[in-house]
């Protein structure tokens, strides 16, 4: 520890600049820069956020009996301090004090709570209960406890008034534990279900809207489970996305996919060489933690090769959220996956961060507008003139379109105005067995 140039600080003129942060924006980080001399924050100030020197040099005074200010430690870059605020809302026990030019980042605690909350639930629960065990054994020192008698103390505990929600959704660890606990079950089940082989395909058809043919099917997956009966997507992906799961999921489906192509195309009338058929496909979901790494590319290489299928049958499905993380890695991924031959559709579309500007950066294939714009076709907003905003993007780029969540009549003829390709939907069909969307197919070409 290094020692001050000054042993005593005279706080009496100085204004401190604890509260001017409080008005600012609590909501995020900020990097602030400070001018050497500043008083940060000063003994008695109502803590607000923790700090973090990036460049510059901070000291901190604390309090001796006699009610003067001394010398305590000085801060060095990198490290935190203020951080008890980001406990709770009690006074400053210390004050500090800049000694050069300083930048700082200001970490506010509004914004600490909100990152706890976006955690994975295990580790905001523990994070949650280590704040709350520290909290119950620092407040209010322990003579002040050994004079409490229990339920006084209790009720101090929670005098922590005007908390934003966040706080209050973090102070309650009841609730936390509960989907933490949820979670880690859901968790055992999908490996269970996974080794129980419980996990199956489901398929829905995708028609040509010109001809009313189906053009492929798109495989979702359902979760037959032995004790919940049958488990939606919607009801363990996420999870299954959060434990990296998902994985094995994405390439199980994959591989069924696979498995089930020869029989497939079996149903389908005897090509000829330029039959726009050949262009049969299914199309499998793929989570974005698939583009991370070229693990994928290698791992479909190796299933096409396994089951000897063309691999323009092959489509994969995946979200704009797949390609904003590390869009380069995404491009490459994408790559390669154009280089084995299997084409790639862009899921949802119009419901993420749905940059029109950005389609041209990536190697894919067809656009699928979510359902929402399809729903909303009829309603006499904007939504047509959106959607056809997005079909003659796409078509510039040579995408074709799939519009999802067809579900009467009149959308058909909306959507063949619009130009726009394929379509999917209840009006169609549900997803359904192998077996029935076999049936399903065999019918589409009798017609
Ligand atoms: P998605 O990829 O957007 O799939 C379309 C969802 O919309 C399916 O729900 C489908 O049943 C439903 N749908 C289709 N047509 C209509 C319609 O006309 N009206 C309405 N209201 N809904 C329609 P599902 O099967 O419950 O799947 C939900 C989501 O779960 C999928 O959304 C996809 O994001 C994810 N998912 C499904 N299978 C897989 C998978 O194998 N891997 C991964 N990573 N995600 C999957
Ligand atoms: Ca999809
Ligand atoms: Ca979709």
């Amino acid at each position: 520890m290094s020692s001050s140039i000054i042993d005593t600080l005279d706080l009496e003129d100085m204004e401190s600049q604890d509260i001017q942060i409080a008005r600012d924006d609590m909501s995020s980080v900020q990097k602030k820069v400070f001018p050497a001399g500043t008083l940060l924050f000063k003994r008695g100030d109502i803590r607000h956020c923790a700090f973090l020197l990036d460049l510059g040099a901070v000291e901190i005074f604390g309090n001796d009996e006699g009610g003067t200010d001394k010398f305590l430690c000085a801060i060095g870059e990198g490290e935190i301090f203020g951080e008890m605020a980001l406990i709770d809302n009690s006074p400053r026990t210390a004050s500090a004090v800049t000694t050069k030019e300083c930048e700082i980042f200001i970490i506010p605690r509004e914004s600490f709570h909100k990152k706890i909350i976006g955690l994975d639930p295990m580790i905001s629960l523990l994070i949650s209960l280590l704040i709350e065990r520290y909290r119950i054994t620092r407040i209010h020192m322990p003579e002040s406890v050994k004079q409490d008698n229990i339920g006084d103390f209790i009720r101090k505990l929670g005098r922590h008034e005007h908390l934003p929600d966040e706080v209050i959704r973090l102070r309650n660890t009841e609730q936390q534990r509960h989907t933490a606990l949820q979670e880690m079950k859901l968790e055992q089940d999908l490996r269970q279900g996974l080794a129980d082989k419980e996990f199956i395909p489901y398929l829905q058809p995708i028609l040509d809207l010109k001809t009313s043919r189906v053009a492929g099917f798109e495989a979702l997956i359902r979760w037959q489970s032995a004790d919940k009966g049958m488990v939606f997507p919607d009801d363990f992906i996420p999870v299954a996305e959060r434990t990296g799961l998902v994985q094995q999921l994405d390439m199980l489906m994959l591989e069924k996919v696979c498995a089930m192509m020869p029989d497939v195309l079996k149903k389908l009338p005897a090509l000829s060489k330029d039959d726009s058929r050949q262009d049969f496909f299914i199309s499998v979901n793929m989570s974005g933690i698939n583009f991370e790494t070229l693990d994928v590319v290698n791992q479909v290489r190796g299933l096409l090769m396994k089951y000897e299928i063309d691999p323009r049958h092959i489509k994969l499905e995946i979200t704009e959220s797949a390609l904003i993380g590390d869009a380069d890695q995404a491009e490459k991924v994408l790559q390669g996956l154009k280089i084995l031959g299997v084409s790639v559709a862009l899921d949802d579309f119009g419901t993420g961060y749905s940059s029109l500007g950005y389609l041209h950066k990536f190697t894919i294939d067809d656009l699928k507008i979510d359902r929402s714009f399809v729903m909303q076709l009829h309603d006499g907003s904007r939504t047509i003139d959106i959607v056809r905003a997005i079909i003659g993007l796409a078509k510039n780029f040579k995408l074709n379109v799939v519009a999802e969540g067809i579900e009467q009549e009149k959308d058909i003829a909306a959507l063949l105005s619009l130009d726009c390709d394929y379509g999917q939907g209840y009006l169609y069909s549900k997803p359904m067995p192998v077996d029935a969307a076999l049936e399903y197919l065999e019918k589409s070409f009798q017609v």
